[in-house]
């Protein structure tokens, strides 16, 4: 009979053709094989779709997970973990809050898991990596830059880049030039001048789209930074777009 279980459902990266795939892994003792699904237009060679694909270090095991949970410095240097949504690694003894299981990826080395492109986190400093400030605050500008619709404050960036929100704040403020709120609102109001520009969303849809679901405050803010109100910008550009036509 065979003795591997199902574990979960999940999509993963093909380390030959590096083409997502379907999967389910699987637990055999200690190891986790992992099944791939290709779809058809997948060409890397493996035909019948399916193959076997042994990932263990891939993926989380209890161990990693108690460890990570737990903080446990004993495990430090055995091995590292990445956080897909932050972007950063850490070391087991980190005392970040604990991530979603399912965002974790283990690295045997620091070195392993920056070639694969995540940052050392700032407050563990995974074998001594030190990210320079200028490299952090901009990687902390495009995360506003890419989540700007979303609800994003000091505290909630503070916790996902494992510092306290005044070392947040105070480190990209001097290398940005403005704390991170004005730089969120700036990002806000570029993406609302395009949409009253080049769509005839009503003001308070675009206010919604860009993160400032208050109308009433999203009229304040832009009158402010504007100096006319978002209906009054909308006209102004059609008037001007109509004169440019003519
Ligand atoms: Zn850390």
């Amino acid at each position: 009979m065979c003795k591997k279980r199902a574990y979960r459902y999940s999509r993963r990266l093909c380390g030959r053709c590096s083409s997502w795939s379907s999967c389910i892994i699987f637990r055999a003792g200690s190891a986790f094989v992992i099944l791939l699904f290709h779809s058809r237009e997948v060409t890397c060679g493996l035909s019948g779709g399916v193959y076997f694909a042994l990932e263990a270090s891939a993926v989380v095991s209890e161990d990693n997970w108690s460890a990570i949970v737990n903080c446990d410095a004993g495990q430090d240097g055995r091995f590292y973990y990445s956080v897909s949504t932050t972007g950063i690694f850490c070391r087991p003894s980190c005392k970040s809050r604990a991530p979603k299981r399912e965002h974790v990826r283990i690295f045997d080395t620091a070195a392993g898991a920056a070639a694969a492109g995540f940052r050392p986190c700032k407050r563990c400093k995974p074998d001594g990596l030190r990210l320079p400030d200028e490299e952090w605050a901009e990687a902390i500008a495009e995360s506003i830059r890419l989540r700007y619709p979303e609800r994003i404050t000091l505290q909630s960036l503070a916790e996902e880049q494992h510092v306290s929100p005044f070392h947040l704040q105070r480190t990209f403020k001097r290398i940005q030039g403005m704390t991170p709120a004005a730089h969120l609102l700036r990002v806000r109001l570029d993406a609302a001048r395009a949409l009253l520009r080049d769509t005839r969303l009503p003001v308070a849809d675009v206010g919604e789209r860009v993160g400032i679901p208050n109308a009433a405050h999203f009229a304040t803010v832009f009158q402010r930074a504007e100096g006319r109100s978002p209906s009054r910008y909308r006209q102004a550009r059609a008037e001007a777009q109509g004169q440019a036509e003519e």
